[in-house]
């Protein structure tokens, strides 16, 4: 047996004894839909800065230029993206009744088009424009975009609702979070960098509380050697995959 496969064997015992799992997801997920992380080979950020248009500063600033330059790719990208086998693992943990909630970092919706019940968008979804004014807030796919940025009904410009550097997270989301990490006896921590607070301080939170660890990534990361106590070393859909497997099998 490799070591990949008996690590993968001690998780799939973790999980399958959990009564609270909770997974904490990143972009890595949703690098095998098509869509690329942010930082890494082949990230966003490679392409562009992200203070200079991923700042709630240089929205308010430009609003046209972020638009252009940052919402309407990220737009284009989730419209053909279809879910993975990472995603439809949690999915299947979920209804095994081993894993409660899914909280994400990632605005692309694929937890929910997977099918998992208790997704927390903890930086909002791309998928809904609310206005830059007003409370109204829109599906994307309902409002034409002709105009760039187009406008809410009372005329100011429209947003996508996700959270932008320099901005607060909702603090209902951050306290149901920090609870669910806090009561958690295993926490899956997959495809995420865990360098963007306060998201990153929650595995940190599930450590401490007792619960156990495990990363699922194809590089070590932050947590890796301080926080984590299995790291399965590999693609998110290829690794989950064989952990549901595994964890069917001991149900
Ligand atoms: P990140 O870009 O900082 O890190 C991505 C991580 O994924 C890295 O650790 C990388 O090693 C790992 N990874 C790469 N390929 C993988 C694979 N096949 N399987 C598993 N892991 C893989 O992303 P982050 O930690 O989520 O934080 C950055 C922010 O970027 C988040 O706040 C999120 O809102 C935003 N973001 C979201 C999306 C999305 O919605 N899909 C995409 C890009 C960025
Ligand atoms: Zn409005």
């Amino acid at each position: 047996m490799t070591h990949l496969s008996s690590l993968i064997d001690q998780a799939a015992t973790a999980c399958a004894q959990a009564k609270r799992g909770v997974a904490l997801t990143g972009a890595g997920i949703s690098v095998e839909s098509g869509i690329p992380p942010f930082r890494g080979k082949g990230g966003l950020w490679e392409k562009i800065d992200p203070m200079k248009y991923a700042h709630i500063d240089a929205l308010e600033a430009d609003p046209e230029e972020v638009w252009r330059m940052l919402f309407m790719g990220i737009g284009e990208l989730l419209r053909h993206a279809a879910p993975n086998a990472g995603h439809t693992g949690l999915r299947r943990l979920e209804e095994l009744g081993l894993l409660q909630t899914v909280i994400t970092q990632n605005v692309d919706g694929l937890h929910q088009k997977a099918g998992s019940q208790d997704v927390i968008e903890f930086h909002g979804s791309h998928a809904v424009l609310r206005c830059m004014r007003c409370p109204q807030r829109y599906d994307w796919q309902a409002v034409p975009l002709t105009m760039i940025p187009p406008l809410c009904a009372c005329g100011a410009y429209l947003r996508p609702d996700v959270i932008m550097f320099g901005e607060p997270i909702d603090v209902g989301l951050l306290q149901r979070s920090q609870m669910l990490a806090a009561q958690c006896e295993v926490m899956l921590v997959v495809g995420t960098s865990a360098t963007v607070q306060p998201a990153a301080y929650l595995p940190v939170i599930a450590k401490r509380n007792g619960a156990c660890i495990i990363e699922i990534n194809p590089e070590p990361t932050e947590l890796t050697h301080h926080i984590s106590d299995i790291t399965l070393l590999g693609p998110a859909g290829k690794v989950m995959d064989e952990l549901v497997a595994r964890v069917a099998k001991l149900r």
